[in-house]
């Protein structure tokens, strides 16, 4: 990679950055398509995000992601919301359109590019998601529409409740449940279901034994998307695997809401396989 006098930069802020693929992913990207691009990390504590946003504005930085706890916060330094943005309440992508900050949220979409890619399409089909944090809200704000039935199910079940009155706020009649995570729940709402999706941190490592669904509530005409990367295989997944269902791992979700961050930098098809290959070497202790 040559930075020459020309180059543009894309930045990630959050805190702490040191571990993120982001900068592998994006930089291998450019690399490959011969864009004059580079991507860096910006550890940046909360009392110091207004400074950072104003940093890009300043420096004529093209573009940012931004991740925790930043996702909410740093909403009230952008000039635009995006309506996937406005509806979720988080951004994780930013724009910088000649000195105007325009925030976006690719998680949502991510996802739904990810089962798609995956060749689960839920267009139509009953979707389980696990968790009512922000990972849950930006997927189901972007499957409400889109699912024929979406229940999410929550250990706190007030966040549940409130994450479906927000969804049917603004999608009204849209089929939308909420109820507590328990194994009877699973039991019984996993029977006709298609898709279920992690999204709590559940089975996340140091916790990689957890599993927030168990092996005999899962069956095979299931496809099971755990959002969690760490580890890329999760208990949920291998058990997924053992009784015959279709998987899909985290790192495809972090592969497509990058991907589509990058799209909105760059105007450029972002190279999917390239990203994933890139972030898969880190993941294993390959890359620098
Ligand atoms: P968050 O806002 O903190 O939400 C955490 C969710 O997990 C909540 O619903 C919480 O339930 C639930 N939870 C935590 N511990 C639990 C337990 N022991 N039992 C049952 N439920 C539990 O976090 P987030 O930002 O949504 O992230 C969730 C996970 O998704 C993380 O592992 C993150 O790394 C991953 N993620 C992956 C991607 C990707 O691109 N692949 C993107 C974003 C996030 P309560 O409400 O009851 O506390």
């Amino acid at each position: 990679m040559r930075i020459t006098g020309k180059t543009r930069i894309c930045a990630l802020i959050g805190y702490p950055v040191e571990h993120s693929l982001s900068p592998i992913m994006h930089n291998a990207a450019f690399q490959y398509l011969g864009l004059d691009y580079v991507y860096v990390a910006f550890n940046v504590p909360p009392e110091r995000l207004g400074e950072a946003v104003s940093g890009i504005r300043g420096l004529g930085i093209l573009g940012a992601n931004v991740t925790m706890p930043h996702k909410i916060n740093v909403i009230r330094y952008l000039e635009e919301l995006d309506e996937s943005a406005r509806l979720a309440g988080s951004v994780n992508t930013i724009l910088n359109r000649d000195g105007r900050l325009i925030g976006y949220t690719t998680d949502g979409l991510g996802a739904l590019n990810a089962l798609k890619y995956a060749g689960s399409d839920p267009l139509g089909k009953k979707v389980v998601i696990l968790g009512a944090g922000g990972a849950s809200r930006s997927i189901s704000f972007t499957l409400a529409n889109y699912a024929r039935e979406l229940v999410i199910l929550n250990r706190t079940l007030k966040r549940a409740e409130e994450l479906v009155s927000d969804l049917k706020r603004v999608f009204g009649s849209a089929n939308i449940r909420a109820k507590p995570l328990s194994e009877a729940v699973l039991r019984n709402e996993l029977k006709d279901t298609n898709i279920l999706i992690n999204a709590t941190s559940v089975g996340m490592r140091p916790n990689e034994n957890e599993t927030p669904a168990g092996r005999d509530v899962l069956h095979g005409d299931l496809t099971v998307f755990d959002i969690v990367y760490d580890p890329l295989e999760t208990r949920l997944l291998r058990e997924a695997k053992m009784v015959g269902a279709k998987t899909v791992d985290g790192l495809s979700m972090l592969v497509h809401q990058g991907a589509i961050s990058f799209e909105i930098w760059t105007g450029v098809k972002a190279p999917i396989e390239v990203m994933r290959e890139a972030a898969l070497k880190k993941i294993m202790g390959k890359a620098d």
